[in-house]
C-alpha cells in the first residue's frame, strides 16, 4: 500500500521531470522564433507577448524551476549564463532604455511551464509592483 505523503511526493517529482512544450521547442518539433542559441541555452519570442518585446531564455538542461537549481558549480554558472544571454539579447533587440527580467517559480509565482525560463520584457514602461 502506498503512503499518501510519498505518493504526493512522487507525483510532484514526476511533474517536475516531465518533458514540457519547451523540450519540443528545443528539439524544433514545435515552432518558435529563435533569437539566440548556443550549447547551453536558447532564447525565443514568447508566443503570447506581454510587451512589445517579450522573449524567454531557457537552459537546454530541463531544470524544472529556479527553486530546484542545485548547489553544483555547473548549475550556478548556468544561471549566470542565462542572465548574460538575456542581457545581450535585450541589447540586440534594441532595449536601450531598460527592460524587466522575471522568473516565475511554482504556484505562488504563477509558473505554468515547468522548464526553467527567464522572461525578458521591454519596449514599454513597466509598472511596479507586479500583480
Ligand atoms: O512563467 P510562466 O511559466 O507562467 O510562463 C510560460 C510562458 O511560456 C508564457 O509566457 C507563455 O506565453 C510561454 N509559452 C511560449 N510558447 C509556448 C508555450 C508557452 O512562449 N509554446
Amino acid at each position: 500500500l502506498s503512503d499518501p505523503p510519498q505518493v504526493a511526493k512522487a507525483q510532484r517529482a514526476a511533474g517536475d521531470h516531465a518533458p514540457t512544450i519547451f523540450s519540443k521547442i528545443l528539439a524544433r518539433t514545435v515552432p518558435a522564433t529563435v533569437l539566440y542559441e548556443d550549447e547551453k541555452c536558447m532564447a525565443f519570442r514568447d508566443v503570447a507577448p506581454q510587451a512589445p518585446v517579450h522573449f524567454l531564455v531557457i537552459p537546454k538542461q530541463p531544470i524544472p524551476r529556479v527553486s530546484r537549481v542545485g548547489p553544483e558549480d555547473t548549475e550556478v554558472s548556468l544561471l549566470g549564463h542565462l542572465l548574460v544571454v538575456a542581457s545581450r539579447t535585450a541589447r540586440a533587440e534594441g532595449l536601450h532604455d531598460g527592460y524587466r527580467v522575471v522568473i516565475n517559480d511554482g504556484k505562488h509565482g504563477a509558473q505554468s511551464v515547468y522548464h526553467l525560463h527567464l522572461h525578458v520584457l521591454g519596449g514599454r514602461q513597466m509598472g511596479w509592483p507586479p500583480g
